[in-house]
């Protein structure tokens, strides 16, 4: 009975021990790697709605939720939006306009067929091309969000084009400049492709809200990194997120 009892201590001690070495293993890993602790816990669910509407992300990891409903505007060209966004895009291509640039919504809502309907068109174009069904696959789904991932099927995501006596890069320049001011933020910049997964788009613009677009816009930072700030220090501190990161790297 007492040997039994003295083995059984032991195991605990073991235990315990080990539990010490994985705990100093974490804490040592999560300084040394801030993205795994910004990104640890948004890795394949659902999205959530805990930040609001305007801030629900949605990447490859993170997949709208099932029964998403989103009441929609239309625009005098027939793409839809989300009608809360519906004023601030307005007043933002108002804005271009009075500007002098000529611009229009290429791309709004998108329902999950449609998003479908297009990965399949670009998977057969880069089969068409010549390449294996499993390279087209791979490539066609760096050009277009898996259906179910796409901010498009959110309704609060835009693709701007230039209208044909607008230059493109007068276009690109203007919205990078002044979307935020009107709530909306360049989703996927160059210099954040290994974070969002997706390359630059200068088209795609996507709704946050005014004062999350500012925040974004002046730190220089990408959706992940602002919803993983939030996650780690909550919104009410209104944390310098730049500097949070740069102290880590
Ligand atoms: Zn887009």
């Amino acid at each position: 009975m007492r040997v039994h009892s003295r083995r059984k201590t032991h195991k605990l001690q073991i235990i315990a021990v080990l539990a010490v070495v994985f705990l100093v293993y974490i804490s040592a890993a999560r300084r040394a790697f801030p993205a795994f602790d910004l990104l640890r816990d948004i890795k394949h669910s659902a999205a959530d709605m805990d930040n609001g509407w305007n801030l629900i992300l949605v990447n490859r990891d993170n997949y709208i939720p099932d029964g998403y409903t989103v009441e929609l505007t239309e625009l005098s060209n027939g793409e839809k939006v989300d009608s809360r966004i519906y004023p601030e895009l307005q007043e933002m291509l108002d804005a271009a306009r009075a500007a002098g640039l000529g611009l229009h919504v290429a791309a709004g809502y998108r329902t999950q067929e449609e998003q479908q309907q297009l990965l399949d068109e670009k998977i057969n174009a880069y089969v068409d091309e010549g390449n294996p069904e499993p390279e087209a696959r791979t490539l066609a789904e760096q050009w277009v969000a898996l259906p179910g991932t796409s901010e498009h099927q959110l309704g609060i995501a835009v693709d701007i084009n230039e209208d044909t006596e607008s230059s493109r890069d007068a276009v690109y320049d203007w919205l990078a400049e002044n979307g935020h001011k009107y709530g909306f933020i360049k989703r996927y910049p160059p210099d954040k492709t290994d974070i969002t997964g997706v390359i630059n788009e200068p088209w795609h613009y996507r709704y946050v809200g005014q004062k999350a677009a500012e925040e974004i816009y002046m730190q220089g930072i990408c959706l992940e990194e602002y919803i993983g700030s939030i996650r780690r220090h909550g919104r009410s501190k209104n944390v310098d997120i730049k500097r949070s990161l740069d102290r880590y790297s």
